[in-house]
């Protein structure tokens, strides 16, 4: 996979000449640019591009930052030659490992089993519509993503498992809303069943307090079924309360799962810095 198809921000240029010296050649980054598109388009490459401006990590590159673009190659007994050479150390040019592990996404329940089910609300139904919507936004950030399942069917947990066990290099996620007989209760948990899933429970978990501003429930320790028999990471959200009326309405709402969706992929991308 290669940087240009990576990143969000790409496409026009406009470059800024300052003054008749070589060296003073500026950039100003429009929407979809990235550091690969824009040292391709000088002919220096993306680390001298990332080093000169002082850019360790490629995805802080913002809309409207002026970078300078370094010099060429000063000795040129073949331009032709030295412009080859740096085209082709750009193009070897990849994001750090860290940043390729696959999410499956795995939208709770589905089909025969719908979850909880309070006052026409599906679980399930509601899974999926945050599943969907972490998906897409993964998938601009240039994470690969699995669906363990795409439509109202019946998976079973050992299957969801399977799914996520085909990969090496993966963290699951589990999508539920949350019921129970008290009424009053209401808030959003993370469950994890081993140390890097807690600590991935836990990006997660305090970035759906922060955007939903439901009550806190915790990041706790579950020996779920699908926890326990996926390999990789994997971490069980439980979203909200859909017995509590206030909650359920909310539950509901597309800004509410769209802010749960923001909060799981803002998670996993705090923990994508760090593993
Ligand atoms: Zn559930």
């Amino acid at each position: 996979m290669n940087l240009g198809r990576n990143f969000i921000i790409r496409a026009t240029f406009i470059v800024l000449l300052l003054g008749c010296s070589a060296n003073a050649v500026t950039h100003t980054v429009r929407a979809k640019e990235t550091f690969y598109s824009i040292a391709k388009r000088h002919g220096v490459s993306v680390q001298s591009l990332m080093a000169k401006n002082g850019f360790s990590d490629p995805r802080k590159l913002y809309i409207g930052k002026r970078l300078t673009i370094p010099s060429k190659v000063t000795a040129k007994p073949s331009r032709k030659k030295a412009t080859k050479k740096v085209a082709t150390k750009a193009t070897k040019y990849r994001r750090p490992s860290s940043s390729k592990f696959r999410v499956i996404v795995d939208p709770g329940h589905g089909g025969r089993d719908m979850g909880a089910y309070w006052y026409g609300v599906r679980e399930s139904d509601l899974n999926m519509r945050v599943a969907r919507r972490v998906e897409a936004s993964l998938k601009s950030r240039g994470y690969p993503v699995t669906m363990t399942r795409r439509s109202d069917i019946f998976i079973s947990l050992s299957r969801r498992s399977q799914i996520a066990n085909r990969y090496r290099n993966a963290i699951f996620v589990s999508i539920h809303f949350n019921a129970t007989k008290n009424t009053r209760v209401s808030g959003a948990e993370t469950y994890y069943a081993g140390k890097k899933s807690r600590y991935l429970a836990k990006c997660i978990q305090s970035q759906l307090i922060k955007r939903l501003k439901v009550k806190n429930r915790g990041v706790r320790y579950g020996r779920y079924a699908v926890l326990r028999s996926t390999k990789c990471p994997a971490v069980l959200v439980e979203c909200g309360f859909i017995s509590n009326s206030a909650e359920r309405r909310r539950c509901k709402s597309n800004h509410f799962q769209s802010q749960a969706a923001r909060s799981i992929v803002s998670g996993i991308e705090r923990y994508d810095r760090v593993y």
